[in-house]
């Protein structure tokens, strides 16, 4: 179906942060922009926002400078909704309030013709119940933006039950059009991206409250290791403790308490004590200006062994054997489980049982290590120690990673340790988003990289690591836990036993 023609006015009722980015995206693609706010001077002054906003766009040569002025000149500040009339498609970015935004529809279908489009940009409101009222509910559809909204490829669009699939269409379209990445999922709570990324939050904050390490190495591991962008307390921090915090506590309401979604108890101390993050001065980390920022944890440099011996087959972490080699080590090979020998010491890619339960398996030392999105190239390694390892166990196998071009950071003997246990609780999550038919495996994926800029979809990711491996650190990690908040996914389970790709 064919997008909205830019000749059709846009509706932006709402011109704070959201609705300001929003116009100024309707606006460059070429359509007139009428732009409300409850609050009179908002609309002007959102226009000014524009303007410099614009203004630095061409300066950088994104824009030509009458595109600047043709998109400029498009926007209209408007003093009632009834100016509203003209418009095709409005966009709704008021406050997230579900009585306001019902209130608002219900005034716009008095106004506005009956083939108009309505949008909504809430975060987390179910656009079923948003639509239930209207005279056409069928009109209605989530149109997703994420912030600043110029920037942000990403649009999820979000169908309620009762949305008609033209609408739907018309909006993905139109999104398209606007340059911008449309994925569509069914109204459920989270959409895709804030469902999607709870674990990323969750499994961090679990590995803190455990003592695993502390919230600076935590960071550096899953930026340098994981190859996010962020690690998860720089970005909650970034995000308002609170409102990292309200999200996930109305994810968890809505899947009825489901401890997937539990929210840290640690949060909300910090959150009760002020600790809201940048806007506060002090969350994880102290935003003071003259603050120290803490330091992660990297072990100091060991010798690295003469020789090991690789026993079967390493997987995804096989590259790491060109390293060892390349740094001098007598590399053996034998047939096995698909782990390294310094000795007597065990050193293996963590399948989410501890090192000490791998340790009392084995009756050997164990070290385990985390994944890294690239065992090729990494600079950067977590490892753990079972409790029956010494120090200088320890110090062997961070030897030999160091000697291989990484950093080592050693923490406590947490299962799956940080950035396996993160990605397969991420790729479990995504998986039970495709299982409940609320989005495609590819627009879970693009999703993920585009909604929050994660180095991989969650589900290619998996596929890279092997869902039978997913499968089984999900499964351990439930039976030591003992808890359902690491129950796989069936969809999951079944890919890895019909050996069959999510994205078929
Ligand atoms: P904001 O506070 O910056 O702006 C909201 C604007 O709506 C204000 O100017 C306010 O005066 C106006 N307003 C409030 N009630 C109104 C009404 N009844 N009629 C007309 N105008 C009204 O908020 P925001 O961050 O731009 O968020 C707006 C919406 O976008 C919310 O639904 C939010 O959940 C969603 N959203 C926010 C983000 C984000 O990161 N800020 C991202 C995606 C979606």
């Amino acid at each position: 179906m064919a997008p909205l023609a830019p000749s059709i006015p846009v509706a932006v009722v709402g011109a704070g942060t959201m609705g300001a980015g929003i116009a100024q995206v309707a606006a460059t693609a070429g359509h007139p922009v009428l732009l409300y706010d409850a609050e009179e001077g908002a609309p002007p002054k959102a226009k000014e926002r524009i303007a410099g906003a614009l203004a630095r766009a061409a300066h950088k040569g994104r824009l030509s400078l009458d595109e600047r002025d043709g998109a400029l000149a498009r926007i209209k500040p408007c003093h009632s909704l009834d100016a509203m009339a003209p418009a095709g498609l409005v966009i709704e970015a008021i406050v997230e309030d579900a009585a306001a935004k019902v209130r608002l529809f219900e005034t716009l279908e008095i106004f506005l013709r009956a083939e108009a489009i309505f949008a909504s940009n809430t975060s987390s409101l179910s656009i079923t119940a948003l639509a239930a009222g209207l005279k056409h509910p069928e009109r209605l559809v989530g149109m997703h933006f994420f912030n600043p909204a110029p920037a942000m490829a990403l649009v999820e669009v979000v169908r309620g039950l009762a949305s008609a699939p033209e609408v739907v269409e018309t909006v993905r379209a139109t999104a398209a059009a606007w340059g911008k990445t449309p994925v569509v999922c069914r109204s459920t709570p989270g959409f895709i991206v804030n469902r999607v990324a709870r674990p990323f939050y969750g499994e961090a904050l679990r590995a803190l409250a455990e003592g695993a390490a502390d919230v600076a190495t935590i960071d550096a591991v899953m930026r340098a290791a994981g190859g996010f962008r962020m690690g998860p307390f720089e970005l909650i921090d970034l995000i308002g403790l609170d409102v990292n915090l309200a999200v996930s506590r109305s994810i968890h309401g809505a899947y009825a308490g489901d401890p997937r979604y539990t929210p840290s108890l640690l949060q909300e101390e910090l959150v009760e004590a002020g600790r809201l993050g940048q806007k506060s001065g002090r969350g994880f980390y102290d935003h003071a200006p003259d603050a120290e920022r803490p330091e992660p944890f990297v072990a100091a440099p060991a010798r690295p062994p003469k020789r090991i011996v690789v026993e079967g087959d390493l997987g995804l972490a096989a590259p790491l054997i060109d390293r060892f080699r390349t740094a001098g080590v007598e590399v053996n090979r034998r047939w096995g489980e698909g782990l390294i020998r310094i000795g007597n010491v065990r050193l293996a890619l963590t399948d989410g049982r501890g090192a000490t339960e791998w340790s009392h398996l084995l009756q050997a030392p164990v070290i385990l290590f985390d994944l890294a999105q690239d065992f090729a190239t990494s600079a950067h390694i977590a490892v753990a120690r079972a409790d029956q390892a010494s120090e200088g166990d320890l110090a062997q196998a961070v030897g030999l990673l160091q000697a291989a071009g990484m950093a080592v950071s050693v923490i406590d003997d947490l299962p799956g340790l940080l950035v396996m246990r993160t990605v397969c609780m991420l790729a479990n999550e995504a998986a039970e988003v495709v299982h409940t038919r609320v989005a495609s495996a590819d627009a879970v994926d693009q999703a993920m990289r585009l909604g929050v800029n994660y180095p991989r979809g969650p589900l290619a990711w998996a596929e890279a690591i092997g869902l039978e491996r997913v499968r089984d650190v999900l499964d351990h990690l439930a039976r030591t836990y003992g808890e359902d908040r690491y129950r796989a996914s069936w969809l999951l389970r079944r890919k890895a036993l019909a050996k069959r790709s999510f994205h078929a």
